[in-house]
Formats: structure tokens, sequence, C-alpha cells
């Protein structure tokens, strides 16, 4: 019987070169595999580009949850609400908040916590050691960051969030109201008070984490290709991936990273994942029109009240928030971006904000707010690392460190089953 020789163009093809991709192609091609890195598009439009930066290791309740249900309702199509439906959008997104609404069931709320609780738990660690061998360790900060509140039901919440998080683990300290005056001074008087989450970190440009990690990757011996993948075909022993230009890429494994794009991806194998966006906005105060660059926070600033948060990065000052649900193709709504130049002004009057760059871009979200790690069930050489949510900056690390571990050697350090494609039953 005639053997079948298969002519690889790499032994990996990771598809997708934001935080995601990129982190998992520079482990597995540390781990001494030949990686090609598939990547499509400016960087601009990866969710990797604009984020707020925040290592969120404090983050463990999903979005799916009673309680964003009980208030969501009144405030989806208010176009001044940090959460917003665009109404042009609602009978697609139809089937995914059905999803989201059985999501936010205790039994399913409880399971959420334990699968985002897991990643959680060496997040940071792994960040840090990611950041140390990509040669980029100096782009991260560990000085945690501050929820403020302005009113004292703002107060009410946070210190009730505050309680239900340390049951898990995550420590917060009170920051004294003088301090937050004498060491934050630009903060707008309305500010009554702030919470110190020590465990966090943030790093000065989130874009400048991929492109580095494309470098060190580069370094390691992996490659980077130019091209959007359109279909996935798998068999025995080898993968294949059909680029739009009409070429095919063929390798032993498939890794596909390529965020909020990534269902058609998954669907061209016959796996049907309800992934969403959440696209959210970012401002970035540079240089103000008298040429000074914005005051520097000595640590990051979070509002729940407002839900927004602001850093200084390397760039100057940048105040993320927002979520609208309205898929890949809505422009953007500028009434977004007003929203949060009137909550930079309000957090830091005086800030001159007008020749602030503008950006949107598209969190990849399932419904339980879990992502899609692991093999493909049906397929044992093709991988899925996708739908990070508010999250992906913060567990790019593990993620890699997990999916290399389990592409290079069959065995994940984590166990995976949380989070495998075969929840969704497609
Ligand atoms: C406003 C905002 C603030 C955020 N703040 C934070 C934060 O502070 N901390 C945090 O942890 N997370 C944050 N996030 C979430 C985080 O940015 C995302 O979870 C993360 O960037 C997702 O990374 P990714 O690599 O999966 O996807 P992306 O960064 O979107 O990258 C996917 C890449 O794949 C490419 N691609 C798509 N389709 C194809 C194809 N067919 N072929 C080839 N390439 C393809 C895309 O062009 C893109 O470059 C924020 C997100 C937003 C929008």
């Amino acid at each position: 019987m005639a053997r079948l020789i298969h002519r690889y163009d790499a032994q990996v093809i990771v598809i997708g070169g934001g935080v995601i991709g990129s982190a998992c192609a520079f482990r597995l091609a540390q781990a001494g595999r030949d990686v090609l890195l598939l990547q499509f598009g400016t960087p601009e439009r990866a969710a990797s580009f604009g984020n707020a930066g925040h290592i969120a290791t404090e983050q463990l309740f999903p979005l799916a949850s009673a309680e964003v249900i009980r208030s969501s309702w009144r405030y989806l199509l208010d176009t001044d609400s940090p959460l917003r439906l665009r109404p042009a959008y609602l009978l697609a997104l139809l089937p995914w908040l059905a999803r989201f609404v059985w999501a936010a069931r205790g039994k399913s709320f409880k399971r959420g916590v334990a699968g985002l609780l897991a990643l959680q738990q060496s997040a940071l660690v792994d960040m840090v050691d990611l950041l140390a061998d990509a040669d980029l360790a100096h782009l991260l900060h560990q000085r945690g960051h501050l929820e403020v509140w302005e009113t004292p039901a703002g107060e009410a919440a946070v210190l009730a969030q505050a309680q239900r998080l340390g049951a898990y683990g995550i420590k917060t300290a009170p920051w004294a109201l003088a301090d937050l005056r004498s060491q934050l001074p630009e903060l707008g008087q309305s500010v009554q008070g702030a919470l110190h989450y020590p465990g966090s970190g943030h790093v000065e440009d989130p874009w400048a984490v991929c492109s580095g990690l494309h470098l060190a990757l580069q370094h390691s011996g992996g490659r980077i290709r130019q091209g959007r993948a359109l279909q996935l075909h798998a068999d025995k022993g080898y993968a294949n991936v059909l680029l739009e230009d009409g070429s095919r890429l063929q390798a032993q494994q498939l890794l596909v990273c390529a965020g909020a794009w990534s269902r058609p991806l998954a669907a061209s194998l016959g796996y049907r994942v309800p992934l969403e966006v959440e696209r959210g906005y970012h401002i970035t105060v540079g240089k103000q029109a008298d040429g000074v660059m914005p005051p520097r926070l000595p640590l990051p600033v979070a509002s729940n009240e407002r839900k927004v948060i602001m850093s200084s990065m390397s760039m100057g000052l940048r105040m993320t928030g927002t979520v609208e649900l309205g898929g890949l193709h809505l422009p953007a709504d500028p009434r977004r971006l007003d929203l949060l130049q009137r909550q930079l002004q309000a957090m830091l009057p005086g800030i001159d904000s007008r020749q602030a760059s503008n950006w949107m871009g598209f969190r990849p979200s399932l419904p339980d707010h879990l992502p899609v790690l692991g093999a493909a069930t049906r397929h044992a050489n093709v991988f899925f690392a996708f739908g990070h949510q508010h999250l992906g900056l913060t567990l790019a690390a593990v993620t890699a460190r997990a999916m290399a571990q389990l592409m290079h050697s069959g065995h994940s350090p984590i166990d995976l089953s949380p989070y495998s494609v075969s929840r969704f039953g497609g």
C-alpha cells in the first residue's frame, strides 16, 4: 500500500497574532517546535492593541451573573450607559443572550468562577516568566491598582465586592483620602475614597507586548507570515489552512487564536461555538495642545461607578471602558467616545483631551465568560485558544504555558476540561 508523504510548511501553525497567539507561538518555539504564526490585518484590528493593559488578577466573576442580568435591562438601550446593546444587532444577538442568561444561573455562575480562578491563580506569575523569557520584563509594573468611589453607594459597592473577592484570597487595603489627594493630586475632588488591590499589575503598552513577543518568536526560530485563514481541514497526521489568496499551508498541528474572528474557523471543522464580541473603546491622551504630556498616575485607577479604568502608558494616559453588544461590522458609535471623554474630564478635571486618539476593539466572549482552550474533540491535531473576553492580556501567559505543553507533550499542566469546546455541544 502506498504511503502518503505529507510536506509540511511548519510543524505548528498558529492562527492570529494578538496576545494569545503570539504568547502561544513563542512558548511553542521555545519548546523546540518549528512554528509559523499566521497573522492578518493591522495591529489596531486586534483587541490586544488598545486594551487597558491591566493584569486583572482580581477579576474572578463572569459577566453572566444574576446581578448583571438584574441591572442590565434598564440600561441596555440607554446610549449613556456603560453596557449597551446596538438595536440593529439585537436579532443576531438573541441566541447568545439566551445562553448568557442561562450561564448566569447559580450553578453555572459557580462553575464560571471556578474556571476563572483556576487560570487566575498563576496568571501574574506566568506573565512575569513570559515577559522575562521574551526580554520584555521592563513593560510590566506590579504596583496594583486603585478602585475609587465618589458616593456612599459607590463606596458600599466597592467594599462589598472586595469582601466577596476576599473569600477567594484576593487582597485589598484601604487608601487614606489624604494619601490619595497627595499621591494623585490630579484626581477630581468628587473622588471620596479608594481601595488598593496590591496583587494586580499593568503593562505600559499592550501592543509592545505583542510586537515584542513576535520578535522573541523570531529569535527562537519561529516565523511570521501575513495572510488570512479562511478554512481549516484536518485528517490523520496533518492539518491544513486555506488562505484568502487561494494557497494552502500544511502542518502537523494547528492552533486557532483568532480572537473575535475564531468562530468561522472553528465552524469550518464542524464546531459550532457561540462566540460573540463585546466591543470596547479607549481614548488615549498623548501630547496635549501645549505640547505637554498628561499627568502620570503612579498606578491605574478604576471606577466601578463609572465602569472605566485609566492608566498611564508609555504613549500617554489611556481611559478604557464600556461594553457594547454590536457584533463585528457596525461602525463605532461616537457617543461612546464622548462618554469616555466626559468620564475622563470628571475624573481628571482640566486634562486637555482634545487631541486624544480614539479606538474601538472586539473582546471575544463566550456566554459563560470562559475561554475555549484545549484540543478540538474530533480532530487530534487541531487546538483552540480563544474567547478570553475582558481578560486576554491577563490570561495570555497562563494560556500559552498550558497550550504549549499540551501540544508538545500531550499533557496540560492545568485541567482544561472546563474550557473544552465540547461544552457547547457543537
Ligand atoms: C477596551 C478594551 C479593554 C480591555 N482591557 C483589558 C485589560 O486591561 N486586561 C486584559 O487582560 N484584557 C483586556 N481586554 C481584553 C483583551 O484585549 C482581549 O481579551 C485580548 O486582546 C484577546 O486577544 P486575542 O489574541 O485572543 O485576540 P486579538 O487581540 O483580537 O487578536 C486576534 C488576531 O487574529 C487576527 N486574525 C483574525 N482572523 C484571522 C484569520 N482568519 N487569519 C489570520 N489572522 C486572523 C486578527 O487580525 C488579530 O490580529 C480589553 C479589551 C478591550 C476591547
